[in-house]
């Protein structure tokens, strides 16, 4: 029987279905191949020195201006000691959603890149001690190095990453 084959070849609604199913399965293999990356990688190269981790550590917790000074020195010298682009930090106050932080790494914002911290993001609304914040610093800047040093083009939450920020944030804190 005829129906709306040709030749027994497909018709246009397959070769779409197919076309789509391929544009699927690269794109998630093109993710997959990310994901590998950010999870095989090392640690990262960044060093700061001691003098400016105490300074931000010792931040009055309710002084905003001066955690986004002190937090802007840590992260430039965590960029500059990695060799990938220093970035702007913002530090929120309030308690604008249920994150800590977040690292922008939107081209098309049209804002740059930057890294930006919540200083209360509890319920509670009281301000994260200094470990807390300095730990998202260092959970942002990864993203950063995974975007920059491994060029990712997305950040994932893979156990390799968790395990850069971790090992960082040990080496500024020891
Ligand atoms: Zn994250």
């Amino acid at each position: 029987m005829r129906g709306e084959t040709f030749d027994g070849g497909e018709n246009a609604l397959q070769a779409k279905a197919r076309a789509g199913r391929a544009m699927v399965s690269a794109r998630a293999k093109a993710m997959w191949e990310e994901y590998r990356k950010s999870n095989s990688a090392g640690d990262v190269p960044a060093r700061c020195p001691k003098r400016l981790v105490l300074e931000l550590l010792g931040c009055d917790p309710t002084d905003v201006a001066e955690r986004r000074e002190k937090g802007q020195a840590v992260l430039n010298m965590l960029c500059l000691t990695s060799r990938i682009q220093t970035i702007p930090f913002r530090v929120v106050p309030g308690r604008p959603s249920y994150d800590k932080g977040y690292y922008d790494y939107d081209k098309d914002a049209g804002l740059g890149r930057s890294v930006t911290v919540y200083n209360s993001p509890s319920m509670s609304g009281e301000p994260v001690d200094g470990e807390s914040f300095l730990e998202t610093l260092c959970h942002e800047f990864c993203h950063h190095w995974d975007v920059q040093a491994l060029k990712l083009k997305d950040c994932y939450h893979t156990p390799g990453f968790y395990r850069r920020v971790e090992n960082l944030y040990r080496k500024l804190t020891s």
